[in-house]
């Protein structure tokens, strides 16, 4: 399967959704995240130490012949309306990540205005970040979006200094040395779980 994870927003962890649900993804079958973001993030990620799967740029992608089970493809922040409708067109699942605050939010209403007008249908809002002990404004936040009839994954991500650790050494979270490494670890398997549910369920 082809998950693609965009953001009309930079800084609400797209590359860390990327890199973890391709690192869930990895444990399942063969797996090869695209970096297609100019920033490259996932591929500094991946230079700093290592990735349990392999991470090629856009132009790597296109010239290699290997097959894999899936890919995952972190995008360019900020797509316009046509390059979201290719980005959706072109994937299995767009994962839009968001943090809960109202800039992210602003910018996360206008991606599903740009998705609905192109009809798009299989995408799903991860909300990253979130305190880890309850929060009334996340509850608010989702259940705002629930009431919308917005497809919003049921787990959300923590917000755990273990991922800007992993980023920085290049590794997944659930292999750097932080007492909050598995919790992080598990937000994303849960996650991942319920994508592999959602596309049973749609196949
Ligand atoms: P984007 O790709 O949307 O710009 P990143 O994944 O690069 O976002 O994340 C932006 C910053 O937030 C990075 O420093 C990253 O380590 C940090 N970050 C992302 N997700 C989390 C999280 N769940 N908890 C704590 N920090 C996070």
């Amino acid at each position: 399967m082809i998950i693609t994870v965009a953001s009309f927003k930079g800084g609400v962890g797209k590359t860390t959704s990327a890199v973890h649900l391709a690192a869930f993804l990895q444990g399942q079958a063969k797996t090869l995240l695209i970096d297609a973001d100019p920033n490259q993030s996932a591929l500094g990620w991946a230079s700093r130490g290592e990735l349990p799967f392999p991470v090629l740029s856009s132009a790597e992608a296109a010239q290699q012949t290997e097959p894999y089970d899936h890919v995952v493809i972190d995008t360019q922040a900020r797509p316009n309306a046509e390059e979201l409708k290719t980005l959706a067109d072109t994937c299995d699942l767009l994962v839009l990540p968001t943090l809960t605050d109202v800039m992210s939010l602003d910018a996360l209403v206008l991606t599903i205005e740009y998705l609905k007008a192109v009809q798009a249908e299989r995408y799903g809002i991860l909300i990253t970040a979130i305190p880890p002990k309850p929060s009334k404004v996340v509850t608010e936040v989702k259940t705002m979006l629930i009431e919308a009839d917005l497809p919003v994954f049921n787990h959300s991500i923590r917000r755990y200094s273990a991922f800007q650790k992993a980023a920085m050494a290049g590794l997944p979270v659930y292999a750097v040395k932080d007492p909050k490494a598995e919790a992080a670890w598990e937000d994303y398997e849960t996650v991942g779980e319920e994508i592999l549910a959602l596309m049973a369920g749609m196949a």
